[in-house]
């Protein structure tokens, strides 16, 4: 067996999904607030366009790299949203953002190479870096700080063989966005490393509230040759089940991803692909799910002031909301008993790399009944605690 997979956990998110989904089917009463999986349905057109380019037969292999339409609508969407300069050339259209962050790890990194990933961070970093034969270092940024990158913290965790920098805003799980202060440390780095990567997963960036914007280090031209962007429609159209996403990304790293991508996905289904096209100008329903999520965001933050022992920073996107707890169990531990004791499934803080104290992730793309009925059984749980 290869020990860099064998090294491998599975995904906290992917299995307390399957394992609170199973524990509804036998009582409707579980709360499920575990993987960030979108309430809503696909947008009624999204679906109709995926509907008719089925019943036109566009269900064969459809072009590696991704459809042109598409490319030049992602390429276009990058330069008016993000000031970030790609072609539809260097655009791949990949099966999920997840599987383009994998695509991206796995042709920059040469075996033993370090990755950089800030915690709390998503699940699937570390081990994607693993899997792809590279070492994650973890750069622990502070509940105390607001989570704010410093130059200094990333100094701290760079060697001779450090790759890549992977950078998540809005982030999963703490809803914390990219300020401009930030990226300029994050620039400052940068200009001490010339030979250094960035990854910048920006999944959740039409998932932010109070008018707030996070800032893309792509859109910096000084970097534009070493930045690589991950998005896609799941969080932003609820299309997390089709499977689609993109890298963005130059040069020798391109040609490179897309030898591996050929002899791996061969191609990004091509219905999907039209139903994509058409979930960009989807922005009204992207919108409504917006304000929905702020307004759930908003009843969080009430909430969790009325429950002992918790501490709730307000997130500024993403639809997390990352409570840390003043209980004496490790994350893990008192998750297991929430989800016995409450019926409450979420997710264990330590997951996202956070050991200095016990943390929680509840996804809030679930309906304001669920987390209100939550927040009712949180409370009692801990007022009994
Ligand atoms: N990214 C989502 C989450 O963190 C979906 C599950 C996954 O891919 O990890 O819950």
């Amino acid at each position: 067996m290869n020990a860099d997979i064998l090294a491998l956990e599975p995904s906290k998110s992917v299995a307390l999904l399957a394992l609170v989904k199973k524990m509804q089917a036998e009582d409707p009463n579980v709360l499920n607030l575990t993987a960030g999986d979108p309430d809503f349905s696909t947008p009624e057109a999204v679906s109709e366009e995926a509907f008719a380019w089925i019943k036109r037969g566009y269900t064969h292999y459809s072009p590696s790299q991704g459809d042109a339409d598409l490319r030049e609508a992602v390429a276009e969407k990058l330069k008016k949203d993000n000031q970030a300069e790609f072609t539809a050339d260097e655009i791949i259209i990949t099966p999920g953002g997840k599987f383009a962050v994998y695509l991206a790890v796995r042709t920059l990194l040469a075996r033993g190479e370090e990755a950089i990933w800030l915690t709390p961070g998503w699940v699937s970093y570390p081990a994607i870096i693993t899997a792809s034969g590279g070492v994650p270092k973890a750069v622990h940024l502070d509940y105390a700080k607001e989570y704010k990158i410093t130059a200094e913290q990333l100094e701290k965790a760079v060697s001779e063989k450090t790759r890549l920098l992977i950078l998540n805003y809005p982030n999963n799980p703490t809803g914390k966005i990219l300020s401009a202060e930030e990226a300029e440390e994050i620039a400052v780095f940068l200009r001490r490393h010339p030979d250094l990567y960035v990854l910048s997963d920006e999944m959740y960036e039409k998932i932010v509230f109070d008018g707030v914007k996070s800032v893309s280090v792509a859109s910096c031209p000084e970097f534009s040759d070493r930045v690589m962007i991950v998005n896609g429609y799941s969080k932003s159209a609820a299309m997390t089940g089709w499977r689609i996403g993109y890298l963005a990304c130059k040069g020798d790293i391109l040609k490179n991803a897309m030898k591996l991508f050929s002899h791996t996905m061969s191609c990004t289904s091509g219905f999907v692909q039209k139903a994509a096209l058409k979930a960009m100008s989807c922005a009204e329903e992207t919108e409504a799910m917006r304000r929905t999520y702020e307004a759930r965001r908003n009843l969080l933050v009430e909430g969790f002031k009325t429950i002992p022992h918790t501490d709730f920073q307000s997130p500024e996107g993403a639809f997390y909301a990352w409570v840390r707890f003043d209980v004496k169990e490790d994350a893990g531990a008192f998750a297991e008993k929430l989800l016995r004791e409450a019926k409450i499934g979420c997710i264990p803080g330590n997951a996202f790399g956070a050991e200095d104290a016990c943390y929680l992730r509840f996804t809030f793309a679930a309906s304001e009944e669920v987390l209100k009925e939550m927040l009712v059984r949180l409370k009692a749980f801990m007022e009994k605690y």
